[in-house]
């Protein structure tokens, strides 16, 4: 059997209880050098696997390989292993064998762990969008940014910069100021849960100037958000 685990953002301190108890019930631990680093302690003398980034079709079919030979396999995914995660690829992967068992289990995604450290700014309606485009044309997500700030969503980028991709944020930005006013509200978090954590609230006019990279994720508030006492916040509609 086959558990998709999601590890949350960092510390075990962000993992749910049926993270812990798959990863500790598992034979074999697979995943991305740095998730498997952040649940060291949990694996003991279990047999690990660990590869590089992007290589997670290889990862995949390690884990079905693995499984099918009798193993209980931990596949760990940082944050949530359903969003922007190895949970769906693995079911595909593994789609000729349906008796299979592949559970998963849900974990605390960037987006809420970012929210909950800058404040409460996702009380209402929010789009997650990633600016990778090694998988996505950039047409395609410049079109959702776009229309995710014309119908006054909160947004939540994951991915919003890499080496490789030194412009994405502020072409993002300039589409949300198409429809989002230059003083809106926006905050990130870099490391949620991992040391060297920071946190940092901006305008949207201040954002594409900000020393984001890719282990940051950035909100940007909504036409109601405000900074009340240093906290992002999105009004629920509440009359206090
Ligand atoms: N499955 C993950 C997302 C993977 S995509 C989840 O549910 O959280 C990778 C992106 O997630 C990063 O580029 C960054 O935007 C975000 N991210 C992952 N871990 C983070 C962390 N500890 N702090 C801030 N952002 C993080």
């Amino acid at each position: 059997m086959i558990a998709v685990v999601g590890i949350g953002p960092g510390g075990r301190e962000f993992m749910t209880y049926e993270a812990v108890a798959a990863i500790e019930a598992a034979n074999v631990v697979i995943g991305y050098d740095v998730y498997v680093d952040l649940v060291r302690p949990l694996i003991g003398n279990k047999d690990v696997i660990s590869t590089g980034m992007t290589r997670e079709i290889e990862r995949c079919n390690k884990a079905l390989e693995m499984a099918l030979a009798g193993k209980r396999v931990a596949l760990v995914c940082s944050g949530d292993a359903g969003i922007y995660g190895m949970a769906g690829l693995m079911m595909e992967v593994a789609a000729e064998h349906p008796t299979l068992e592949i559970t998963v289990c849900a974990g605390v995604t960037a987006a809420t762990a970012t929210a909950a450290r800058l404040g409460a700014p996702l009380t209402h309606d929010f789009a997650i969008i990633s600016l990778s485009d090694l998988l996505t044309p950039w047409e395609k997500i410049s079109k959702r940014v776009s229309l995710a700030a014309e119908a006054d969503l909160t947004i939540c980028l994951y991915n919003p910069r890499s080496k490789k991709r030194r412009d994405h944020l502020t072409k993002a930005a300039e589409l949300m100021l198409e429809h989002k006013s230059p003083t809106t509200p926006c905050g990130y978090v870099k490391n949620a849960g991992r040391d060297g954590e920071t946190a940092v609230l901006c305008t949207l006019a201040e954002l594409a100037q900000q020393d984001i990279d890719m282990f940051s994720t950035i909100i940007i508030g909504n036409s109601e958000t405000k900074v009340l006492n240093g906290r992002l916040i999105t009004p629920r509609g509440y009359h206090t």
